[in-house]
């Protein structure tokens, strides 16, 4: 295992890998990873210093040629391996996921599977580079379309997926023939580390996958080092734009995803018993720590009072507690700090005049009390106007808004400033065609409350839930980890060269 134990006292210490192997940190930096179902500190991580960035591009550097020289087909059973042996250990993943995240084990082995199903859907890269060719494009001319890796390619992830995030990222970038760098969040960096040890089991050659942790100083250095190409990020808003504008103006081509404000329009004639089920696992299970859950219910009409009263028993059936224990459905927040920025939301709630119906301020779990557990709450009356509709709170809150039409339903999610996911509950299919079209957000859901494309399509919002062009994995995976080169070519018969003109041409070349 990768932990290292410290000569000094106290908790190991996590460290980097590099070039196919551990590396212990040296910028005498450190953050704590804890526990949060006990509130204990579990591990000390290394923070890189720039200049072990820097190793990691020269390593990742260093291993571009012989990788993106290997044939498609012998990258992709490196990746058939490395599915074999995320399927082998994929209880041990989780573990390491509800050890550090805090999510419940159900969950954690959902994520990891999420994330296999991108390494899937990598393993087809033969057929998923195949170019296109056009025969005869003028007479006896020739042209095709090829796609190449880019080089170095870097990846920053956020702390609420620490699988699947980074898994929708470097299995194709690796496929498309790129070696990477990850840069995985500082508060549970456990599982992305066991990744790269499972790479190099799979037969993964050194320097093509590397990691290393820390914060704001390694991933300045990578956003700006010249030998990085390319840059995918998922996180918060404000870092998302900050990455966004670094590794652009650095002349990187990025793909930056940020927070989300996922909204449920509740249609009066939906069946509220199946909205209200689909809510609390879309609100509260994981927390609320998802970039698809929904946080905000619209309930319009008379679907309101309905819902609410559907929802109120089965949040005070909900069982909060530890992630490795049976049958909980809601862990704790992920850190102190963000269970107290989250209670710091309902008291702003409280504040702003929203009626809170259920409040989990209070909650305590027997046995487990230093734990960072939060729970559940639900507000109602909630308007535009309030910080707890506006902004994204990232815990298990949900707030209901109520609206007068459907009209002002597809109103309220078109115009907030984040459109990651959506969703609609109705029994009128024309109501959710006119929603489907209509809805400014990346991804619908039509009685399905987390639209979480699968891996052979793409991931992405719009609005401030991405900045960039091209989606994460799926088709726009490959497009992103790929340069186009187009080909135009002719043969000449053997002694007959330049047979066209006789002479040069100074016209703008037209086929013939
Ligand atoms: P975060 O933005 O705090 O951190 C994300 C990554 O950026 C981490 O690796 C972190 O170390 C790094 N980072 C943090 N501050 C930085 C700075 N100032 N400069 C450079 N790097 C910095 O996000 P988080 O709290 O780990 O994750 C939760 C957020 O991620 C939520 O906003 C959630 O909506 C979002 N998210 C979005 C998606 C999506 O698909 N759109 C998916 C998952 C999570």
């Amino acid at each position: 295992m990768h932990a290292k134990t410290s000569a000094n006292p106290g908790n190991p210490i996590l460290g980097h890998y590099v070039q196919g192997g551990a590396q212990e940190g040296q910028s005498g930096r450190y953050g704590t990873v804890f526990n949060p179902a006990t509130g204990q500190a579990r591990l000390r991580v290394a923070f890189a210093s720039a200049s072990e960035a820097r190793q990691a591009v020269s390593a990742a550097a260093a291993a571009v040629p012989a990788w993106a020289a290997t044939p498609a087909l012998q990258r992709a059973r490196v990746l058939f391996r490395f599915k074999e042996l995320i399927e082998a250990h994929r209880d041990e993943l989780a573990g390491l996921i509800t050890a550090e995240h805090g999510k419940v084990l159900a969950d954690a082995r959902g994520e990891v599977t999420r994330g296999l199903e991108v390494v899937e859907f990598a393993c087809g890269i033969p057929h998923l580079l195949k170019g296109e060719f056009s025969e005869n494009v003028g007479s006896g001319v020739d042209s095709w379309s090829l796609r190449q890796p880019v080089g170095v390619c870097v990846g920053i992830t956020p702390f609420n997926f620490p699988a699947m995030v980074p898994l929708w990222m470097f299995p194709i970038a690796l496929a498309c023939g790129n070696t990477f760098v990850l840069k995985p969040s500082e508060k549970d960096p456990s599982c992305p580390l066991r990744l790269a040890e499972l790479l190099t089991v799979a037969g993964l050659p050194p320097g093509v996958f590397n990691v290393i942790n820390g914060d704001r100083a390694a991933v300045d250095t990578l956003l700006t080092h010249p030998q990085v190409s390319a840059v995918s990020f998922v996180g918060s808003t404000p870092v998302a734009e900050h990455v966004y504008r670094t590794a652009a103006e650095h002349g990187k081509r990025v793909q930056a995803l940020g927070g989300a404000k996922n909204h449920m329009v509740v249609m009066p004639d939906a069946d509220i018993e199946l909205a209200a089920n689909a809510l609390m696992g879309a609100a509260y299970g994981s927390a609320g720590e998802r970039c698809m859950a929904i946080s905000v219910a619209v309930a319009v009409g008379d679907a309101g009072d309905r819902l609410v009263k559907a929802l109120q028993p089965k949040l005070a059936a909900l069982k909060i507690g530890p992630g490795t224990l049976p049958d909980i459905d809601m862990g704790p927040l992920v850190t102190g700090e963000h269970r107290e920025r989250v209670r710091g939301y309902i008291d702003s709630g409280v504040a702003e005049g929203a009626t809170l119906v259920v409040d989990g301020r209070g909650t305590q779990v027997a046995g487990a009390e230093a734990g960072f557990f939060l729970g559940a709450s639900l507000f109602d009356h909630v308007t535009p106007a309030m910080r707890i509709y506006r902004e994204e709170i990232f815990g298990p809150v949900l707030v209901v808004v109520r609206a007068g039409s459907f009209a002002e339903a597809l109103h309220l999610v078109s115009t907030h400033e984040f459109g990651n996911g959506t969703s609609i509950f109705t029994r009128d299919g024309r109501a959710a065609r006119e929603f489907t079209h209509a809805v400014a957000a990346g991804m619908v859901g039509i009685n399905v409350p987390i639209p979480v494309p699968m891996a052979f399509h793409s991931f992405g919002g719009w609005k401030r839930s991405l900045f960039g062009d091209l989606n994460v994995h799926g088709p726009d995976g490959v497009r992103f980890y790929t340069r186009l080169k187009t080909v135009t070519a002719r043969w000449f018969a053997d002694g007959s060269a330049n047979t066209v003109s006789g002479g040069p041409d100074y016209k703008m070349p037209t086929m013939k």
